[in-house]
């Protein structure tokens, strides 16, 4: 059984401090699961995660010039997941 998301700040009503357009936000039961389990994630969702993701591993430079970085602790949780499966997917890749 899957928790529900409350609702997130591109809704009407977001919480104070959430910010706008984070893949996952923090206090909501459905995003900790994601973090943890990305394959409840919908493909563009996904795919945003990804990217992100090698972007802060990687230490790669986004479009503006800056760092990339988890926006909210769930980001980084499932940064760190997407990026154990990275690795493997790396090493065996040799
Ligand atoms: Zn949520």
């Amino acid at each position: 059984m899957s928790a529900t998301h409350r609702i997130h700040p591109d809704r009407e009503q977001g919480y104070p401090g959430d910010p706008v357009g984070a893949i996952l936000w923090d206090d909501c039961e459905r995003c900790a699961e994601q973090a943890i389990d990305p394959l409840g994630l919908d493909a563009t969702k996904l795919r945003r995660a990804w990217d992100l993701m090698r972007a802060v591993e990687t230490g790669a430079a986004t479009r503006d010039g800056r760092r990339a970085s988890y926006r909210t602790r769930n980001e980084g949780r499932l940064g760190r997941t997407l990026y154990v499966v990275y690795v493997i997917n790396e090493r065996l890749a040799r």
